[in-house]
């Protein structure tokens, strides 16, 4: 087997392969030298539960074994939910259906868990996926220097809250409270959704002296004469091309 890293929820299972335990089971993948007609790499799966152990090759896909998992329990799931008539019930053994049916909370909380990365308890696991010290002021370094806005992130009661301010405006992002529990994947939606904000709010502050030759009003209703600065950017400006003015 390759040198391949695993990270939770995904173990090296009893069959020393990449997978994960789902209550009294343990599902396993590995890429198998087989390829599927346009290429795809084919890998076999392992469901090894009470009832018996069961497997296939007939997995397609070119991720990894991160990505390839998550596909197994999404049809796993799909599998569940359409038995016994469903059109997808026959996707797996019968008694890997049931018991998938059986375990689909589970099974649904795992692959959501691989999608969005690790759950996050407490700081010092927050600080290793962002690659930080599990202290305020490294948090909060690692969150100004990893965007664009340069936002910041403060420790709350057990949490996390981040914002940004927008340069040259007396504006700011509506901060995002996070609570522990949370996913890898919530923490980096959260600064995804500070940095539109600080975006939209730039657009709307930062016009150059090009943007409204004729003047314009803004969606709050101030009015700005014709080249001034500071309204909403144009995005056709011939002046900025949209991008508003250069700090
Ligand atoms: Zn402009």
């Amino acid at each position: 087997m390759d040198c391949i890293e695993i990270q939770p929820p995904m173990i090296i299972t009893p069959r020393l392969l990449p997978g994960v335990k789902i209550e009294d089971g343990f599902i396993s993948i590995e890429k198998t030298e087989k390829t599927e007609g346009r290429g795809k790499p084919i890998w076999r799966w392992f469901v090894d539960i009470p009832e018996g152990e069961f497997t296939r090759d007939d997995l397609a896909g070119c991720e990894g074994h991160r990505g390839m998992m998550e596909s197994m329990l999404a049809f796993l799931e799909a599998a569940a939910e359409s038995y016994p008539d469903g059109e997808n019930a026959d996707l797996f053994p019968i008694p890997v259906v049931e018991w998938a049916q059986h375990n689909s909370d589970e099974i649904c909380m795992i692959r959501t868990e691989i999608e969005s990365g690790p759950m996050i308890t407490d700081i010092k696991v927050l600080a290793e996926i962002v690659g930080a010290d599990p202290t305020e002021r490294s948090l909060s370094r690692r969150v100004y220097k990893s965007t664009e806005c340069g936002a910041w992130l403060v420790l709350v009661e057990g949490g996390v809250r981040v914002g940004s301010i927008v340069e040259g405006t007396d504006r700011c992002a509506d901060p995002v409270t996070l609570t522990y529990p949370f996913l890898a994947g919530e923490f980096w939606e959260a600064l995804e959704d500070i940095e539109r904000q600080c975006n939209t709010i730039w657009k709307e502050t930062h016009g150059c002296e090009k943007c409204w030759p004729e003047g314009t009003v803004d969606q709050y209703g101030n009015e700005f004469k014709p080249g001034e600065v500071g309204a909403p950017v144009n995005p056709e400006c011939p002046g900025c091309g949209g991008d508003g003015i250069i700090l």
